[in-house]
């Protein structure tokens, strides 16, 4: 039987609902929550990347602030940047896009961002908030693989999950977030031998090496759960993912199709972190009134 689709652009659709009442929300109470995307460099895809979330601002109603810097920027310019962003109480988060020209160290700029602001979950801080078990930022694409997870329905606990790419910004906390749910989590990467003998024993599968055409039925349980992050470009134009969709889906019970599966979440998970941040913010700032954040949920069919 063919798989189940789960639709990310569907769920992203109805989460940026709930994101404008919640703008709102702070509005009324003198917030305007806030976003600034810094692109260092001209790289097209970056471009759009950058342009994608600032439509995602625009769509929920959260002001973007976009500071573009050349190529060949100073790395303490960069930090300049960041620090006054840290300390301009009308941003509630800061996302440096990736990735940066070679001169730039990222463990660096990364770092300097405000822990409080660093909606993207990558400063240590955060990346150590994860492995100890804790949530402050959750890192926007593995947050949405968990959401699209939620509206299958099915408990993670318990479950092989194998992950397929180990990069610190989705594998990696991919493996973790799934692991505080208490799954049984392998990691493979480019290095791990006879990928199919693991991959195959996964009742969770996702998948974010960035091949397409890596994962075959072969390579699939009957009746897993699948979720492709990769994104990529083939020569005639059309982006794919990790995964021979239509083969797949035939072996797998859910399935997330490129584009219009983890893509649009990436994006919402930003807005959500965002205006968790906002919320803090006001929270700290000191209204007991204000209503309590609640991490978004999905409804299962
Ligand atoms: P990355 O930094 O290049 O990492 C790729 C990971 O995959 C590495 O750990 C690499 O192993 C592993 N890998 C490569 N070839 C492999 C193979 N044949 N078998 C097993 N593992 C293999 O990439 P990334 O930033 O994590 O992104 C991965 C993919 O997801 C890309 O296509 C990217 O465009 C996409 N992506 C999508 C979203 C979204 O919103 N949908 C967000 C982020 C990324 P080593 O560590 O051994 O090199």
């Amino acid at each position: 039987m063919s798989a189940q689709i789960i639709d990310g652009k569907a769920l992203a659709r109805q989460l940026r609902i709930g994101f404008r009442q919640r703008v709102e929300q702070l509005k009324a109470r003198g917030v305007a929550p806030g976003l600034a995307v810094i692109l260092v460099g001209d790289n097209p895809a970056s471009r759009v990347y950058v342009g994608n979330k600032i439509k995602a601002c625009e769509e929920c109603g959260v002001r973007s602030l976009h500071l573009g810097l050349a190529a060949d920027v100073s790395q303490a310019e960069v930090l300049r940047t960041i620090e006054q962003l840290n300390q301009d109480d009308s941003i509630h988060g800061i996302l440096i896009q990736l990735p940066l020209p070679p001169h730039i160290q990222l463990a660096r700029v990364l770092e300097a961002i405000s822990v409080h602001k660093d909606v993207d979950g990558f400063h240590l801080y955060n990346v150590g908030a994860l492995v100890s078990g804790n949530s402050i930022f959750p890192p926007c694409t593995p947050y949405g693989v968990q959401l699209l997870l939620d509206t299958t329905g099915i408990d993670v606990a318990g479950k092989n999950a194998v992950v397929v790419g180990a990069s610190n910004i989705v594998g990696k906390p991919m493996g973790l977030m799934l692991l505080q749910r208490e799954a049984t989590v392998t990691i493979c990467h480019a290095k791990t031998r006879d990928l199919a003998q693991h991959t195959i024993l996964a009742d969770i599968l996702i998948v974010a090496a960035g091949k397409p055409g890596l994962i075959v039925p072969q390579m699939v349980k009957e009746g897993a759960i699948v979720i492709d992050v990769g994104i990529n470009r083939l020569p005639d134009g059309r982006i794919v993912g990790d995964v021979c969709f239509e083969a797949v889906k035939e072996k797998a019970s859910w399935i997330t199709p490129v584009p219009g599966g983890v893509g649009p979440m990436t994006v919402t998970m930003l807005i959500e972190n965002t205006l968790r941040s906002a919320e803090r913010a006001f929270k700290t700032a000191g209204e007991a009134a204000f209503q309590a954040w609640e991490a978004p949920t999905v409804k299962s069919p």
